[in-house]
């Protein structure tokens, strides 16, 4: 089985996408509890952006992982909610403000393939934490795992230096299994590189049925005969 723990993909410079919205708000009042759970980037809050790194909960609720922002210990910028949050299918719970640095890799923890091993992850990265209990009958959901792909190509869009996105587990495999083996990292790749059109896209681009002029058919012989 493949392990989170060797899971990243890096975005590629071209075909970057554009106008990628996510239906994000702030969790009710998470403000104050920024100046103890966050830090000041120590590069650029834009061009310093070099990785996205994906975390499961291990918990079964948003305001299970929001405790752990409220005493102190960790942070990350958006959360995915449940599927049996009502949240869930239209809201992403945004917690820090992108251009603080969030408190979800230990700081000496790193990997060769993530910015050549630079230490103080968090300083250069994004976090997104989607809530699931990590057994292993709790999957993801579809809507999780799609809202989980569109932050990324939002990011994508958003930060020019953005390049790999990565697993918890893969920065931090002795202590990490994260995002965790139910979820399908396959099918969040192929989302964030080619995430399928909306319909209403699709159909901005076609030609209205009565438009078209009618085709000239070459009826078979025996049925113009
Ligand atoms: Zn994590």
């Amino acid at each position: 089985m493949s392990l989170p723990r060797t899971w990243q993909f890096d975005l590629p410079g071209t075909n970057r996408p554009a106008n990628v919205l996510i239906p994000e708000r702030w969790y009710p009042g998470i403000q104050p509890v920024w100046p103890h759970c966050t830090s000041s980037r120590i590069y650029d809050a834009i061009n310093g952006v070099r990785a996205v790194v994906i975390h499961a909960t291990a918990g079964s609720s948003s305001e299970g992982a929001i405790s752990v922002m409220r005493a102190g210990r960790a942070s990350f910028h958006w959360l995915v909610p449940d599927e049996n949050e009502q949240q869930h299918g239209h809201v992403v719970w945004a917690c820090v403000p992108e251009a603080r640095a969030a408190w979800h890799v230990r700081n000496n923890k790193t990997h060769p393939d993530v910015w050549n091993g630079r230490n103080r992850v968090n300083h250069y990265s994004l976090g997104i934490e989607v809530v699931n209990l990590q057994t292993p009958s709790d999957t993801f959901s579809n809507w999780q795992v799609a809202m989980t792909a569109r932050i990324v190509r939002y990011c994508w869009e958003k930060y020019p230096n953005l390049r790999h996105v990565v697993t918890h587990a893969k920065l931090d495999p002795d202590r990490r299994r994260d995002p965790g083996t139910n979820f399908p990292w396959q099918t969040f790749k192929d989302l964030v590189l080619q995430e399928p059109q909306p319909l209403e896209a699709l159909m901005a681009d076609t030609v209205p049925a009565h438009d078209i002029p009618p085709a000239k058919i070459d009826l078979c012989s025996e049925c113009s005969g």
